[in-house]
């Protein structure tokens, strides 16, 4: 059987969502879930057995390690259990990570994957801002990809569950050093892993207003996102923006609020599963992307949705 390494993010001593997604891409593999356990190994390994973990290797690294010596020890770890495939999350850190892990490998990535058939070595992920969607097969000793948040479902599928404790001599290169992490918006969802988004266009005229929007999305469990428009308009940060020059997402629900629909927010947000809009205007290009439309002013539907909710 294939043995396939799982890069596993965690957060608040907690295994992120996106990353028992990624884990569903191995299934019917040998899984190796690699992750640094810190101190919160009971929740982390229970929760890592009951999405089909067969090993979970701790690789113990200090907070703020460079993703240089990550990747140094995650090579380490594809050399010593010999792992036919090596994948993780599109996250900021699985970027990071993975395009270091290849460079040291010298073996093919390939990047920000929607669908994935690691058995045949094939991959399904958007190109020129979502126009195209490239089907790529690719050659190489060692399989790896990273894989859009939420693109996959994770699966409950029991796995045994053993805790290796993984070292290695590798020493960190010193490229770079972290000094500090700083959370833009400390305790709110990532845009990019969230399961739900709702987002803000221009329509929402005023920063104040986006308050109408998280009360939505706090009822949801979502993240607030906004258009361009309503970046350049001063009304949310850069942060917050989705599309081609912002952030790309993949949630189960996204719902547009006061949103165009112009080919660049929708190069970022096109492949969320279920796409709910809501502007004034019937002729708006966002009602033939969406599953589900509401003509209406979103400053009466909203706080309608949110009093439902
Ligand atoms: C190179 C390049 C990169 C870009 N990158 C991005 C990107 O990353 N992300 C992005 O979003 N855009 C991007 N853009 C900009 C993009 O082309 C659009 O200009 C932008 O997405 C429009 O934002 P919007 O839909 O909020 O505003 P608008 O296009 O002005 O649309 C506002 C909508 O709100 C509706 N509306 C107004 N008032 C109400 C109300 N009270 N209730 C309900 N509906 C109302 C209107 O009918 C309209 O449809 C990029 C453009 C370029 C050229």
């Amino acid at each position: 059987m294939a043995k396939t390494g799982v890069l596993i993010e965690t957060e608040n001593g907690q295994v992120k969502e996106t990353s028992l997604g990624t884990m569903a891409a191995a299934v019917g593999h040998e899984i190796y879930a690699l992750v640094n356990l810190g101190d919160s190994q009971g929740d982390i390994k229970e929760k890592l057995t009951e999405y089909g973990a067969d090993k979970i290797v701790n690789f113990s690294v200090a907070p703020l390690s460079s993703p240089d010596f990550i990747a140094e020890i995650l090579v380490a770890a594809v050399k010593k259990f010999g792992f036919d495939n090596l994948i993780g999350t599109a996250s900021a850190a699985g970027k990071d990570i993975f395009a270091r892990i290849a460079a040291i490998i010298d073996e093919p990535l390939i990047s920000d994957c929607i669908e994935v058939d690691i058995a045949q070595k094939i991959l399904k992920k958007s190109h020129f801002s979502g126009k195209t969607m490239a089907t790529l097969k690719v050659k190489g000793n060692v399989f790896l990809c990273t894989i859009r948040p939420n693109s996959i479902e994770p699966v409950t599928k029991s796995g045994a569950g053993e805790i290796l404790d993984f070292s290695t001599d590798v020493s960190d290169p010193e490229l770079m050093k972290i000094v500090e992490v700083k959370k833009v918006s400390e305790g709110k969802l990532d845009l990019t892993e969230a399961p739900i988004i709702v987002t803000g266009g221009r329509a929402i005229k005023a920063a104040e207003n986006y308050s109408m929007l998280e009360a939505c999305a706090e009822k949801l469990g979502a993240a607030v996102g906004a258009s361009r428009a309503a970046v350049d308009a001063g009304y949310a940060p850069h942060s917050m923006q989705v599309g081609q020059t912002g952030k790309t997402v993949s949630p189960k629900l996204y719902i547009a609020c006061g949103v165009s629909g112009a080919v660049q927010h929708f190069a970022g947000m096109k492949t969320s599963k279920v796409i709910v809009a809501i502007n004034e205007d019937k002729d708006a290009p966002i009602f033939s992307k969406c599953d589900y439309g509401i003509v209406g002013d979103i400053f009466d539907v909203v706080p309608v949705l949110t009093e439902k909710l």
